[in-house]
């Protein structure tokens, strides 16, 4: 049994003079309210149930009815229509824990920026760009093995799980994340001990790997004994030095972190066996919005700062839940202050039904711009791109051509692809509206594509070239 940590957690201004001084510091006010009471279905919960993982995990709304069932008459029967259409498009099915539902703005649900990342409306969604694939990123091209990609020299992303305590409508891996919907047949999977054994396997015969990703899928759905399973598989392989656990759950159940014993208590066995190693394991968080931060995530943190655990955040850049510098900077303060390190912050992935959800790459690098000397540089996330078929993350602004009005961005990987070239666009809901009737025609797009390769690489030969045109042939509609 693992002890709480009762260290009070809004932690009272106390700090000398400065120049900020007179600047309110609104990160460091933490959420104490019972919010979810305002909830109908939930105005009888008290704080020790709400703060019960179990409790999060058995409410958890997972379809359109509980939708309806906990909400009443809160919001207008127009709501609920306009998420039936959502849902209908959308490639992801819904689950929110109560914690996060509960932050919704119920008054405002439309601007909501929580609403907007779990519960799709279908007026606000747009049609797919043209040049979307499935699989984005290319992780089953680069899979050596089921359930391992490796993209990068030393290190490795395994997916040991394709489910999650919530799901996220603009998840990157819709492909295979949380079954099937109306739109997409998926191939989820829960963990599995043997089938994960041939990864093992690959890892242990591949001495240049050092650093293996565990994420999903989320590491909070796996027992502790998968948890201890897979940590003390990958601690035994000798050349691997550092894992990190991915998990959304800090953001959006943090509860888990405050009650499942026996969950963290393997999480820590597997952290503290690291360490005597020499190596190093992290948790890796994804807190998109600082209303998606409270009381209970300070406690969480808190809990893990006591036992010397880092945590990182990675964020998604979105529009109208992120992509003001004034959210950004307070997200980034918030975490800071919580010890949590902001490590990265994502242009959008060019996956199925997140076109709503995307920001040009200008409003990205504008972004970075502004947020870099908010506080600790070592706090200050990096803004990256991963690019579209498997190029990996690259510095935002690190574009080999970027043209704001074609929305067509050109980029190198040298370590990780060299020689090739990869092609990002901007949503076409943020061109002109001449420049999106361009789009509507293929000999215009393709026009415009081949122009801005052209830009970087005036000579195309072969191979590269092939992979254009058919880059060019996947955009169909
Ligand atoms: C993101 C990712 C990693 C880890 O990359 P970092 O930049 O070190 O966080 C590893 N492999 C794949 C395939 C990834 O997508």
């Amino acid at each position: 049994m693992i002890r709480h940590t009762t260290t009070p957690v809004v932690t009272p201004l106390s700090i000398g003079p400065s120049a900020a001084a007179s600047a309110p510091q609104l990160h460091r006010e933490f959420r104490t309210d019972e919010f979810w009471r305002d909830i109908p279905g939930w105005s009888d919960v008290t704080e020790a149930e709400f703060g019960n993982h179990l409790w999060q995990s058995k409410n958890s709304v997972i379809n359109l009815k509980q939708v309806r069932q906990v909400l009443g008459t809160r919001v207008p029967d127009s709501f609920f229509t306009d998420v039936e259409a959502g849902l209908r498009k959308a490639p992801m099915n819904i689950r929110i824990t109560p914690y996060v539902f509960a932050l919704i703005d119920w008054d405002n649900p439309t601007d909501d920026p929580l609403r907007k990342q779990f519960l799709p409306l279908g007026s606000q969604m747009l049609p797919d760009h043209p040049f979307y694939l499935a699989d984005s990123l290319a992780e089953d091209t680069d899979a050596p093995v089921p359930m391992l990609t490796h993209r990068y020299p030393d290190k490795v992303l395994f997916l040991p799980l394709t489910t999650c305590p919530v799901y996220c409508s603009y998840c990157t891996r819709s492909r295979i994340i949380g079954g099937s919907t109306e739109t997409v047949e998926k191939d989820t999977y829960g963990a599995n001990k043997e089938k994960w054994e041939a990864a093992f396997e690959y890892l242990r015969q591949s001495p240049q790997v050092e650093d293996v990703v565990i994420s999903g899928g989320d590491a909070f759905n796996m027992t502790a004994t998968h948890l201890t399973h897979i940590g003390e598989n990958l601690l035994a392989i000798p050349h691997i030095r550092r894992l990190r656990v991915a998990t959304k759950g800090i953001a959006i159940l943090p509860q888990k972190i405050l009650t499942d014993d026996k969950w963290v208590g393997a999480f820590l066995a597997i952290h503290k066996r690291a360490h005597e190693m020499g190596k190093q394991v992290y948790i890796h968080t994804h807190f998109s919005s600082p209303r998606e931060i409270t009381k209970w995530s300070a406690m969480a943190m808190q809990r893990l700062y006591a036992e010397h655990v880092i945590v990182r955040n990675q964020a998604v850049l979105q529009a109208g839940v992120n992509d003001k510098i004034e959210t950004l900077s307070l997200l980034t303060k918030q975490l800071s202050w919580m010890n949590l390190q902001p490590y990265y912050v994502y242009q959008h992935d060019m996956v199925p039904g997140c076109e709503h959800l995307r920001t040009p790459l200008g409003v990205g690098i504008e972004l970075e711009k502004q947020l870099r000397g908010t506080t600790a540089g070592f706090h200050v996330p990096t803004f990256v791109c991963d690019a579209p078929g498997g190029g990996g993350k690259r510095h935002i602004a690190s574009h080999e051509h970027y043209n704001p009005e074609t929305g067509v961005s050109v980029w190198r990987a040298p370590r990780v692809k060299p020689g090739r070239l990869f092609l990002y666009f901007d949503p076409l809901h943020a061109l002109s509206p001449e420049m999106q009737k361009r789009w509507t025609v293929q000999a215009e797009r393709e026009a415009m594509v081949r122009d801005a390769i052209h830009q970087v690489e005036p000579n195309l030969g072969g191979e590269q070239a092939k992979m254009i045109e058919d880059l060019l042939q996947i955009a169909v509609h």
